[in-house]
């Protein structure tokens, strides 16, 4: 690897201001801040930049696109990370996101259930799967209908390989604290009235922007990139 990076002040200060506002937001709700946990997203920024996060305690970490993920999980290959899968699922890249990965927050269709179920070596440990929702029903986003998702869970929790987990959903940003919390509160909604409620305990939801309201509604997951790692190159 390169010269891994010594985790500067700046970096520092984000984590710790990450970690305050999931905290703040947790006791605001009536909850244990150990009850959600911080996925960093690392997408378009260096591997050297995890390893300073590593460095401060950080474990779990999430990329988007395949190709750039194997060559950082490469270059990190000795440090303790836990990987996770967020981006669009194609299922050309199936096999590689389940050999390589412990969760997968963006499966939304029954194809790359099968594929991924079926490409997950045998002697590894279930892949966590989340089921990514459409809530908000735009034509260009990925996500499953609402109204899909019993019928996937069911797949689900019955293919080898897999352990359902819950559910996840990128809502259009906006401001409006009010409409960001109508959106999770969906989500919430949608988790609850799920068959095998208790085995599920998972919420991915809630970004840089939107976080408080995500952990107000439930939460358990938070993915966060610019406010811990700045702005993403290019
Ligand atoms: C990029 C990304 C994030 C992080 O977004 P920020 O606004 O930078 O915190 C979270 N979830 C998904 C699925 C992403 O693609």
């Amino acid at each position: 690897m390169q010269k891994p990076l010594r985790p500067t002040d700046a970096t520092k200060n984000k984590l710790t201001a990450v970690r305050e506002r999931i905290h703040d937001a947790a006791r605001a709700a009536g909850r244990r801040p150990e009850e959600i946990r911080l996925l960093a997203v690392s997408k378009r920024h260096p591997a050297r930049h995890i390893a300073a996060l590593v460095e401060l305690g950080q474990r779990d970490f999430g990329e988007n696109y395949v190709s750039e993920a194997l060559e950082k999980q490469a270059q990190l290959a000795d440090l303790p990370i836990t990987w996770h899968f967020i981006g669009p699922i194609q299922s050309n890249k199936t096999t590689a996101i389940a050999e390589h990965f412990s969760w997968a927050h963006s499966v939304d269709r029954v194809k790359i259930l099968r594929r991924l179920s079926s490409g997950r070596p045998a002697d590894y440990p279930p892949l966590n799967v989340c089921l990514q929702v459409n809530l908000e029903q735009e034509a260009s986003k990925s996500g499953a209908a609402p109204e899909a998702v019993a019928e996937l869970a069911a797949l689900a929790g019955q293919l080898p390989g897999l352990r359902l987990r819950g559910l996840m959903c990128i809502p259009q940003p906006t401001d409006d604290p009010q409409e960001q919390r109508r959106v999770f509160g969906q989500l919430r909604e949608l988790l609850a009235r799920l068959p095998h409620r208790d085995e599920l305990d998972t919420l991915s939801m809630g970004m840089s922007g939107d976080l408080e309201s995500a952990v107000a509604e439930g939460a358990t997951w938070v993915r966060i990139g610019t406010a811990l790692f700045g702005a993403r190159p290019g």
